[in-house]
C-alpha cells in the first residue's frame, strides 16, 4: 500500500514479549504519532471508500482502534467482535486453537442483516486463527465478508495464506 514502508517504520518490535522467543510488533508508537495514525486510517479509507460496505466488524481490542475511525469516515456501522464473555446480549461464538490451548470470539446474533457487506479488521495477522474465526462468525450470521484487513501481516506464519485458502481477500498495510 502507498504508506506501507512509512507505517512499518513506526511500528516497534519488542523482543521476548509476552514470552521468550516472541518478537511482539507494538503499534503504540504508530498511534502516538498523529500523522502516522492519520496516514494509516487514510490507507483504509482510500481502499474501501468505493466498496459500499454496510459494516466494519473489528476484533477486540486493537482492531477497534482502526475499525471505529474507518466506520465513522465511511459512514457505515461498527460491530465489535469480542473475546468470550464480554457481549451482554444473545451471542454466537467460534472457538479456535492457539499454540497452547484455545480461545473464542463472539458476536451479537443481531449484528448483521442477511447479505450485509462486511469488512473484518484486526491489527495483525499471525497464524490467522483469530481473523478466520471472526470471518466464520460473520458468515454464520448471514453477512458477506468482502475482505479481511490488517495493519501488519506476518507472512512467515502463514496466516494470510490460510485466510486466502478459505476464500477471503486479505489486505495488509505492511508485512
Ligand atoms: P493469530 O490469531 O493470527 O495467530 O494472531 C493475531 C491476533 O493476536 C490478533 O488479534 C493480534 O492482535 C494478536 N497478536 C499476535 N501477535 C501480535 C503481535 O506481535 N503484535 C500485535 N500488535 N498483536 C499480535
Amino acid at each position: 500500500s502507498i504508506y506501507g514502508d512509512y507505517i512499518k517504520s513506526v511500528i516497534r518490535t519488542v523482543p521476548d514479549w509476552p514470552q521468550e522467543g516472541v518478537n511482539f510488533r507494538d503499534i503504540t508508537p504508530l498511534l502516538q504519532n498523529s500523522s502516522a495514525f492519520r496516514k494509516l486510517i487514510d490507507s483504509f479509507v482510500h481502499r474501501y471508500q468505493e466498496l459500499d460496505l454496510d459494516a466494519i466488524a473489528a476484533i477486540d481490542a486493537r482492531g477497534f482502534i482502526i475499525g471505529a475511525p474507518l466506520a465513522y469516515e465511511l459512514g457505515c456501522s461498527f460491530v465489535p467482535v469480542r473475546k468470550k464473555g464480554k457481549l451482554p446480549f444473545k451471542t454466537i461464538s467460534e472457538t479456535y486453537s492457539l499454540e497452547y490451548g484455545h480461545s473464542s470470539v463472539e458476536l451479537h446474533s443481531d449484528a448483521f442483516q442477511k447479505g450485509d457487506r462486511i469488512l473484518v479488521m484486526d491489527d495483525l495477522i499471525a497464524t490467522g486463527g483469530t481473523m478466520l474465526a471472526a470471518a466464520k462468525l460473520i458468515q454464520r450470521s448471514g453477512g458477506q465478508v468482502v475482505e479481511t484487513a490488517t495493519i501488519v501481516d506476518l507472512p512467515e506464519l502463514g496466516g494470510s495464506r490460510r485466510i486466502r485458502e478459505e476464500g477471503h481477500n486479505v489486505f495488509a498495510v505492511c508485512s
